[in-house]
């Protein structure tokens, strides 16, 4: 290939960072100025770029060019300084992104495949270059993050998860492809603008919806296999839980929203019990807003507690309440309940408020899933305060508008009570001459390494107690160190490693649950996850 082309593949694209050598061997002189400048030198130099943005979009921007410039440069910054750019390259920005995605939207980062890729989509899948896929995450755009309906410019997201499975978990980035299913959307404002970039028609639903997926599904295990993972991102609740019951027993499926969300919570919740005491099935919980994050935390919450008392799960299931839009969630409305909200309907006199539901409920902790923000009232805060002598907060509701509750507020309003923790990072807070770090519940934490369980041992199904499996190795890499600064997950810069760890668990459980592949079963897992991982420093060429 000519030097041009060298420099225009994002894959092998080296910048300033080719040898003299590279340059003479690969036709790359005068292509480029006579410096030479190695990787360390352009992360700085990028950094510092970065760092002179002001508005979040255009570092979103800046990134995304690198990445389409050159690969592992994006992932050695991403790598390097992970709690900074992972508010760039997901939520809160990923979000603005979205809504823009029609006017910044430079080149396709993803497969679209729409409606009138009916009948050819196993011919879309061979479009892309890539053939040896080990996980797709894909969404139909119908509920990104707490926005709504993006339709076909949620593929940001899966552009974004995607990078941090690499990033983060250490899968290739040539294994990772993003995927936008595109059915139409709802959404006035873009079905009005003259820069949207999806099918202008509102969203297809019941039986052609169905037909879509389905086609999708085949055509997926067909080219690539049953070991592809298949994470499924931002989907509307009504189409979420269905479609991960409907294809966990045929496909290595994972929803995030529903299932990775309650693994990253989990283990917030086990690691807030050693700063509260007692143990899980002492606790009562309440939530506001039950959808997939919700009812989902709850359903894996119960699983856990079951596990630990050996009581059965319906019992552990009556400490757990759910607040939906039209009050608590009880007995009385059973019938009119979607049925992902049944299992959670218990004895109750109607309530309508969410503070009315705290002081009857009287939780030890709060989980706030609604995508509604500033529901979390100081009444609210106060009320747990006032029978909580360390309330557990969570504010899950992403991104950082739609969050519950400040972490100032959680703690001034607690009087510096509150153990708290959201889906959107939140800076420390002051309170009373004491530094407080609020914890992130970001799912970032989970899917990565358990994607990269499934991975290194060939998983073909995913089961709820590999799940528990993530919680339970992620809460163990929360040190007394940690603990000492209020800290209930462990810093982000660690991550790698933690995905490791997570990774090894996630594996363990499958070969025991006889769904590993891979055979034999390497011997030190943690040690064979991480030399499974990618690297994003460059390689020479000769
Ligand atoms: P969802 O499936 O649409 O569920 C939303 C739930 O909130 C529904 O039960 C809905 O009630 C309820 N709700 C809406 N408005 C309400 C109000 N004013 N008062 C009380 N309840 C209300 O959405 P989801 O997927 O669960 O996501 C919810 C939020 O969680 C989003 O903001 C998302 O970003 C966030 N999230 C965070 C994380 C994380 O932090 N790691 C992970 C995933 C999701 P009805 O059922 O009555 O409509
Ligand atoms: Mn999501």
């Amino acid at each position: 290939a000519s030097g041009y082309t060298l420099l225009r593949d994002p894959r092998h694209n080296k910048g300033l960072a080719f040898t003299e050598n590279e340059r003479d061997a690969h036709y790359l002189r005068g292509l480029l100025p006579p410096a030479l400048m190695n990787q360390e030198l352009q992360e700085k130099r990028l950094m510092h770029n970065l760092r002179q943005y002001k508005v979040p979009l255009q570092r979103y921007v800046a990134m995304m060019d690198l990445q389409e410039r050159n690969e592992r440069l994006f992932y050695k910054l991403l790598i390097d300084n992970v709690e900074e750019l992972l508010p760039v390259v997901y939520t809160p920005t990923v979000g603005e992104a979205c809504q823009k995605y029609g006017s910044i939207f430079r080149r396709p980062q993803g497969l679209y495949i729409s409606l009138k890729e009916k009948g050819k989509i196993l011919e879309v899948l061979k479009n892309w270059p890539e053939r040896n896929i080990q996980v797709i995450v894909v969404t139909d755009g119908e509920r990104i993050l707490g926005l709504g309906d993006l339709g076909c410019q949620g593929m940001g997201i899966p552009v974004g998860k995607l990078s941090l499975y690499t990033a983060l978990g250490g899968l290739r980035p040539s294994a990772c492809l993003p995927i936008t299913i595109d059915v139409g959307t709802n959404n006035e404002q873009l079905l009005n603008d003259e820069f949207y970039i999806g099918l202008r028609q509102k969203r297809a639903t019941g039986q052609e919806y169905a037909e879509l997926l389905q086609e999708f599904m085949t055509a997926v295990k067909q080219n690539y296999g049953e070991k592809v993972l298949i994470q499924f991102e931002d989907f509307a609740n009504h189409n979420a839980f269905e479609l991960l019951s409907k294809y966990s027993s045929s496909h290595l499926v994972f929803n995030d929203d529903i299932q990775g969300t309650a693994s990253v919570v989990l283990a917030g919740i086990l690691s807030a019990l050693k700063l509260v005491g007692g143990t899980l099935a002492d606790q009562t919980f309440l939530f506001l807003g039950a959808g997939e994050a919700g009812t989902g935390i709850a359903e894996l919450i119960a699983l856990e507690m079951s596990k630990q008392t050996k009581a059965p799960i319906e019992e552990a299931r009556k400490k757990i309440w759910l607040v939906d839009s039209k009050g608590l969630i009880v007995s009385s409305r059973k019938e009119s309940l979607q049925h992902f909200k049944k299992p959670w309907a218990h004895e109750h006199a109607p309530i309508k408020s969410l503070l009315d539901a705290v002081k009857a409920i009287k939780p030890t902790m709060l989980m706030g899933t609604s995508g509604v923000g500033k529901t979390f009232t100081k009444e609210v805060v106060e009320a747990m305060a006032s029978f909580n002598e360390k309330p557990v907060i969570f504010a899950l509701s992403n991104p950082t508008s739609q969050s519950e509750c400040t972490a100032e507020e959680a703690y001034t309003w607690s009087k510096g009570q509150a153990i708290f923790a959201s889906g959107s990072p939140f800076d420390p807070v002051e309170y009373n001459g004491k530094v407080f770090v609020p914890g992130q519940g970001n799912n970032a934490y989970i899917f990565p390494g358990l994607g990269l369980g499934l991975i290194i041992s060939g998983a073909i199904r995913v089961r709820d107690e590999m799940l528990l499996a993530a919680s339970e190795a992620l809460a163990a890499q929360v040190t007394q160190e940690h603990f000492d600064k209020g800290l209930i997950y462990p810093p982000f810069t660690n991550i790698r490693k933690i995905s490791a760890h997570i990774a090894a668990k996630v594996a363990a459980k499958a070969y025991d649950l006889g769904l590993a592949s891979r055979l034999p079963r390497p011997k030190d897992l943690v040690s064979y996850a991480e030399s499974c991982m990618y690297s994003p420093m460059y390689r020479s060429y000769r």
